[in-house]
């Protein structure tokens, strides 16, 4: 048998969902102005990374991470209000995705997603074999509430995830609304919250009343630790013991939860004040973009724009990334066919991207 013949073969023996699926990956093209992934653009703050390389180089780099990151769940259940118990940290929130959806999903089993959304959520559900329904955005992209009461009385879905601020729109949930979901289902309810801070509001306070709402965050957007990848997951004690089942052992480096902790400790006074001012400019730019013609800035409660494009946005890709703007093109969305997305900048970086923007359009 040739190479070709073996590895036909071999391929057979992955699921046939699994070759169905386009890979979830990113093309990655740098530029001076990075806009297309809804980072913090400010980077960490000097403080929080002197502190934490110093506590960096302390550290028996020998020793392996603690069993459970007791130092930082402890510092995480004070920042966020929740018990220590019912706290989850990850390799990133995406890990947290795919360990609750290990423990809830498999095949006959339901999601309910919010759609468009974070890409994920449907990427992994499907890989392990359930079945996703889907209800869509409002024509104005906000939840349709009234259809997912629907959804979860009709399908009775085991996880909904409701992305608040959902990525790549913007818009939040009501809490009245989320109440409503709350209450209705008999399932779990996922809230990420990944932008949470950006929002100025969190679901986090209805967990005490509701043992099925589990609440994902992130250390990768306002925290600006991306880079570290640490994300922590917010449920009901019995429900996180669960979900830990799914998650490999030691699976934060120790160099991550050190970061982690420092930038809780320093939150206040270093990060704080750079998320307030990414709120004041996601503001300015929304009101710049509304008024070039040709543009139409959705409301947006997070750290980035969905921009309704009368050109191409393929085209406004390609212009901006000749100006050295990277911004990301959502068109291959549904209902986005005519969107991109632009996370907020620093003050001098959305000058340039309004600036650009002018000018292409103005040829149009
Ligand atoms: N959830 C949402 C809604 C996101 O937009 C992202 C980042 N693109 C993530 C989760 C992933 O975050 P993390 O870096 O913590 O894995």
């Amino acid at each position: 048998a040739t190479m070709d013949d073996g590895l036909r073969v071999a391929l057979k023996r992955i699921k046939p969902r699994v070759r169905e699926l386009r890979a979830y990956t990113l093309r990655s093209e740098r530029a001076p102005i990075k806009v297309n992934q809804n980072e913090n653009p400010f980077d960490a703050p000097e403080r929080i990374k002197r502190e934490a390389l110093r506590r960096f180089e302390r550290r028996a780099w020998s020793r392996y991470p603690d069993f459970v990151p007791v130092e930082l769940r402890r510092k995480l259940a004070a920042f966020a209000g929740w018990d220590e118990e019912g706290i989850i940290v990850g390799n990133g929130s995406n890990e947290l995705i795919q360990a609750t959806m290990m423990v809830t999903l498999g095949e006959g089993r339901r999601a309910l997603l919010s759609e468009p959304t974070f890409a994920l959520y449907r990427q992994i559900a499907t890989v392990l074999g359930a079945d996703v329904l889907s209800v869509p955005l409002t024509e104005r992209l906000t939840f349709d509430v009234a259809a997912l009461r629907r959804a979860i009385e009709r399908e009775d879905p085991d996880l909904t995830i409701i992305c608040s601020p959902n990525n790549p729109t913007g818009g939040v949930i009501e809490e009245d609304d989320l109440v409503r979901l709350l209450e209705k289902a008999s399932g779990l309810i996922v809230v990420d919250e990944a932008y949470f801070e950006f929002a100025e509001r969190s679901a986090a306070n209805l967990l005490r009343a509701h043992p099925n709402l589990i609440v994902f965050r992130t250390f990768s957007k306002a925290m600006a630790m991306a880079g570290w990848r640490v994300g922590y997951a917010l449920a009901a004690p019995e429900i996180a013991r669960e979900i830990g089942k799914a998650v490999l052992p030691y699976n934060l480096n120790a160099f991550s939860q050190i970061a982690a902790e420092v930038a809780l400790e320093m939150y206040d006074a270093e990060l704080l004040p750079l998320v307030q001012a990414l709120i004041r400019e996601r503001e300015r730019l929304f009101e710049a973009l509304q008024e070039i013609s040709g543009l139409s800035p959705v409301p947006s409660k997070a750290n980035f724009i969905l921009v309704r494009s009368r050109i191409e946005p393929r085209r406004v890709y390609d212009e901006l990334l000749r100006r050295g703007i990277l911004i990301r093109d959502v068109s291959g969305y549904p209902m986005l066919a005519d969107c991109f997305r632009v996370s907020v900048g620093r003050p001098e970086e959305n000058d340039l991207l309004i600036e650009a923007l002018r000018e292409i359009f103005a040829r149009s």
